[in-house]
């Protein structure tokens, strides 16, 4: 089962975190198959509001997945931390604001990113386990994903309290400080989600609120409000430190564990954010200038390693004193000007400049659906060859200048690592490399390195679906590369095709492409041998077919692609075998999947064989040229012993 299960069920678009054993932390995917669906049912009738709850008993969500954070931020790579950051704030902002009603049950930990995806809804479910909290302070953030909002419009100095002390909420707490709505005893939660299902309509929650047992905030309200109205982090520690009561002591002991700039930071931004023209955008939008510096400038990384990676929970912090300096916070929190956050989508879907390499059977209408789609697309191949609605240009350098995003639609992964080294050095950093060849895995990883190294994004999307598919704007892309490259491309795949899976990591399109063609080779194969041997049983072609296409033996080979002229749906074998895909593409792929496997010792006895057989028809018979499914009548015309 994946991380996020999202469905329809009766009236309500259903959203389960399903990875308990992480306390379902919130990862990147998470986020935007989120804020996906979310955009599928804002307009879909069928859907009358959303139920948001989580796999497990011990959280609902525990926080954002710091983890990848860590590991890009280390290698000085901010820039995925700011677009997971930004992303996850218009998420927030969209939850906020959703015209349907957002039904979430909290149970267990609630924190941080948690925060951000179950408290900005309309109907918050707290239960007897639920633990709300804001322990952003003790990582080197500030508290974000918009619950500085909450923390500013709660009683009093309660938002100071539990914005520097991570302080957790239950039930009670949480629905007297703004973070939760009703409490519902969490015996009652299945029955209470099946109703809400069934009948779309959340006035049932109301219905069945009861009242916590009494929380311990609203007693400490005097003495919050004593102790935490300074102007500073520093008046606050003064006036604690002064008193003598066991609550200012206990208190001093929570803010030991945090960050000293990130606390001064968030008493500064309750203090600008209260006030009558307060609104989610703008606590966004300051949050966002503290996220997107934090890793640079910040306790972040530091507050990461020692909270996760060495687990020393011994983090040396700058002003590890207590004395931070005005002029810190305020760099902290300064206008972030062109780089602010804004809450427009993916901005792939405006019209781009891409640099279009390689111009073949598939990237040339690729390409020409690019254009087609209102981009601006500047195109190169080496043979000369040009594409409808495509700007012709001489050289890669020409083809990559000023372009946002660059595609390469290449034979192999030699030509690739060429063509890559030379786009690479004329491409601005923070553009978007696209290779679509198939090419090995090896190739894949290493042309992401080298655009990494130059701070440009980059997927390896190599593709199914032929050339029909590519003319047609259907092809199939598995991606493999960070997560953020990943769905900036995204908009791309969605005018070249009807589908992109994103495998994972560098590399991992390339691992399924192959995967897939293996069976592919393998498939046509036995397709053929089936027709050659009904050939010999007196069997008609188009009987066979009519059985197999609806019966067990039925594939994307004889279905789509019948390698019988005449049968099936048009395929090359109705235009005398002229590819489509040719034999020696097919041969080049077999080949990199037996590469792969013999480099990882996988077993592979069917895909050995039918490189064999490519190999012996595209190399010493007349294979070359041909389409890869003129397998058939090699096969038709052999014999047994031949
Ligand atoms: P193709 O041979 O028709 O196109 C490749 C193009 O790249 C050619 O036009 C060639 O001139 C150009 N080229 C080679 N070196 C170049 C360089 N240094 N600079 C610029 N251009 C250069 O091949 P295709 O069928 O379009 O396939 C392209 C890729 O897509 C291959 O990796 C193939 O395996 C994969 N693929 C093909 C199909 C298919 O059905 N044809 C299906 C899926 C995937």
């Amino acid at each position: 089962m994946s991380d996020i299960d999202i469905r329809i069920t009766g009236r309500a678009g259903r959203i389960t975190l399903n990875r308990p054993n992480a306390l379902n932390a919130l990862t990147y995917e998470m986020c935007l198959a989120i804020e996906k669906a979310l955009d599928r049912w804002r307009e879909d009738e069928a859907v009358h509001l959303v139920v948001i709850n989580a796999a497990g008993d011990r959280a609902f969500c525990s926080g954002g997945d710091i983890a990848d954070l860590y590991a890009n931020g280390i290698k000085g790579d901010y820039a995925y931390g700011q677009k997971f950051w930004s992303d996850e704030y218009r998420l927030n902002y969209k939850i906020f604001n959703y015209p349907k009603p957002f039904v979430s049950f909290l149970q267990g930990f609630t924190m941080g990113g948690g925060v951000g995806i179950g408290c900005h809804g309309s109907h918050r479910i707290v239960g007897d386990t639920s633990q709300i909290a804001m322990p952003e302070c003790g990582i080197g953030l500030v508290p974000d994903v918009g619950g500085s909002l909450m923390l500013a419009l709660a009683p009093g100095r309660l938002g100071e309290y539990l914005g520097i002390t991570a302080s957790r909420m239950g039930p009670a707490d949480a629905i007297y400080a703004g973070f939760a709505d009703h409490y519902v005893p969490e015996l009652m939660w299945t029955d209470l989600i099946g109703r809400l299902e069934t009948s779309g309509d959340a006035s049932v929650v109301e219905k069945a609120a009861q009242s916590p047992s009494a929380g311990t905030l609203k007693a400490n309200t005097a003495q919050i409000d004593r102790l935490l109205t300074g102007e500073r982090l520093g008046d606050i520690l003064t006036d604690l430190k002064a008193d003598g009561s066991e609550f200012a002591q206990d208190t001093l002991k929570k803010l030991s564990r945090s960050s000293p700039l990130s606390m001064a930071c968030t008493i500064e931004m309750l203090h600008r954010l209260r006030g009558p023209s307060l609104t989610l955008e703008k606590a966004l939008d300051l949050e966002y200038r503290f996220t997107y510096r934090a890793s640079e400038h910040a306790d972040f990384l530091e507050g990461i390693r020692a909270a996760i990676i060495d687990k020393d929970r011994s983090p040396k912090w700058q002003y590890g004193d207590m004395d931070v300096p005005l002029a810190a916070v305020s760099k902290m929190l300064q206008p972030l000007g062109r780089n602010a956050l804004s809450f427009e989508e993916n901005d792939m879907t405006t019209p781009l400049t891409i640099g279009f390499i390689g111009l073949g059977n598939m990237g040339a209408p690729m390409a020409t659906n690019l254009a087609k789609a209102g981009h601006s697309v500047k195109g190169y191949d080496v043979a000369g060859t040009t594409a409808e609605n495509v700007t012709q240009v001489s050289g890669i350098p020409e083809a990559v200048d000023g372009a946002d995003v660059v595609i390469t639609m290449l034979p192999n992964g030699s030509i690739l690592r060429q063509v890559a080294a030379e786009a690479i050095r004329y491409m601005p950093k923070g553009s978007l490399l696209i290779d679509c060849s198939t090419v090995d895995v090896e190739s894949a990883r290493n042309t992401s390195e080298a655009a990494e190294d130059k701070g440009i994004l980059s997927v390896d999307a190599p593709v199914s679906g032929g050339i029909g598919g590519a003319s047609a704007g259907t092809l199939t892309f598995m991606a493999g590369g960070r997560v953020d490259a990943f769905a900036k491309a995204e908009p791309l795949f969605d005018i070249m095709g009807q589908k992109a899976v994103h495998c994972g990591e560098a590399g991992a399109g390339q691992a399924a492409k192959i995967c897939n063609n293996m069976i592919l080779g393998a498939t046509m194969i036995a397709t053929c041998e089936a027709f050659a041997l009904a050939d010999k049983l007196g069997l008609e072609r188009q009987k066979m077919f009519d059985v197999v296409s609806t019966s067990s033996g039925y594939s994307w080979s004889m279905n789509a692609y019948c390698p019988a002229p005449g049968i099936g749906p048009t395929s090359p074998a109705d235009n005398g075998y002229a590819p489509g895909f040719a034999a020696e593409l097919m041969l080049k792929d077999l080949g990199l999947s037996q590469q792969a496997a013999a480099a990882v010792n996988a077993d592979t006895p069917m895909g050995e064989l039918a490189l064999q057989l490519y190999e012996q028809f595209v190399e010493h018979e007349d294979g070359r040229g041909k389409d890869f499914s003129a397998m058939l009548p090699r096969l038709a015309a052999r014999g047994r012993d031949d």
